[in-house]
């Protein structure tokens, strides 16, 4: 595959950097006590923000602020005050994760100013299907009644089951596949100005982030950023330290997620800041990555033997992972993740 290679040296704002540092210093914490939003420092001039269970993060430089998921619009427009104050500086660039709305959301508050990039894949994502389009592969076995739409029943213990009202606006009593996106990419995002195919590098007042696509995962179009000089890696919903994957919730891509977190083992890092729960180290992509190989190997054996859903749900225990935060909630979900994903790809 050929590499692009993408760098962007801004020269505007020429602002003092060692000035905005100290203030960045004395500014931590503060936003620790809020329930719902805080900010708390990884290393050097990067940081995490919160809001509630999804985490973002930036980067500070002399020249400007480089954002990476501005989550949704009310934490972003909180994220714009709080770097207005701690740094007065504008946001130059925005960077996706991946398309999902949970956390691509909200760039508005920083379109002003920013360039937005993500993965050539967030161009179709973010692309509304007709209601007739044919459903996914793994949707299509849901379909029961071969209707191409989704019933409710056909969508129980999914992630469009708790939304179906919401999402069926045209209330037929079933969610066409316009509607069954809306859960997943529906919103306000703003789309990228610039699309990256496999690397991209962003250099901004004399700092430098990396983009890398690392292959299909929890979706096709997931961006793991790599802050070279600081270590750290910025990786979501396909890798979240000590807490196994969710392969139920959108759907999943296998044999395919395995080769990417192998691809994020070879990065050059030592610590993880994920999306989601704490930071962890390379040892926690090791253990996802084995946690996903034991899970892949124990589904694709049991399909060989004829086994059903059930009988896999009942048998595959996975208790070398008993200690992962959510183990009990994710394991039968994980299961009946990986055998649909790998039965509608066969
Ligand atoms: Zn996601």
């Amino acid at each position: 595959m050929k590499d692009k290679l993408l760098s962007v040296a801004l020269l505007i704002g020429s602002t003092c950097g060692l000035a905005h540092t100290a203030q960045a210093q004395q500014g931590f914490g503060s936003g620790a006590g809020l329930p719902r939003n805080e900010i708390t420092h990884v290393t050097g001039d990067l940081y995490r923000f919160r809001d509630v269970r999804h985490f973002g993060m930036f980067l500070v430089t002399p020249d400007g602020i480089i954002v990476v998921d501005p989550t949704n619009s009310r934490a972003s427009a909180w994220l714009k005050t709080q770097l207005d104050e701690r740094f007065g500086l504008p946001v130059r660039y925005v960077i996706y994760s991946h398309t999902h709305n949970d956390h691509a959301s909200g760039g508005e508050a920083f379109a002003e100013t920013a360039t937005f990039i993500g993965h050539e894949n967030m161009r179709h994502n973010l692309r509304k299907p007709a209601p007739d389009a044919p459903l996914p592969p793994r949707e299509r076995l849901w379909d029961t009644n071969g209707d191409g739409l989704m019933q409710r029943a056909e969508v129980e213990g999914s992630a469009y089951y708790n939304a179906f009202d919401n999402l069926d606006t045209n209330a037929d009593g079933a969610l066409s596949r316009t509607e069954m996106w809306e859960r997943q990419f529906g919103g306000e995002q703003v789309p990228p100005d610039i699309y990256y195919a496999d690397q991209a590098t962003i250099t901004l007042g004399g700092k430098t982030v990396e983009l890398h696509y690392t292959g299909r995962n929890h979706s096709d179009d997931m961006t793991v950023v790599l802050f070279p000089e600081e270590r750290t890696i910025y990786t979501v919903d396909f890798l979240t330290p000590k807490r196994p994957p969710r392969t139920t919730l959108y759907g999943a891509f296998f044999p395919d997620w395995l080769d990417s977190l192998r691809q994020v083992e070879q990065l050059d890092f030592d610590v993880i800041s994920p999306g989601h729960e704490l930071p962890g180290t390379k040892a926690d992509v090791i253990e996802q990555r084995r946690y996903m190989e034991d899970l892949v190997a124990a589904v694709s054996a049991g399909i060989a033997e004829g086994k059903s859903k059930e009988e896999l749900v009942d048998t595959i225990l996975m208790e070398d992972y008993d200690h992962l935060i959510e183990y009990d909630v994710s394991r039968a979900g994980n299961v009946i993740g990986v055998y649909e994903t790998l039965m509608s790809t066969q």
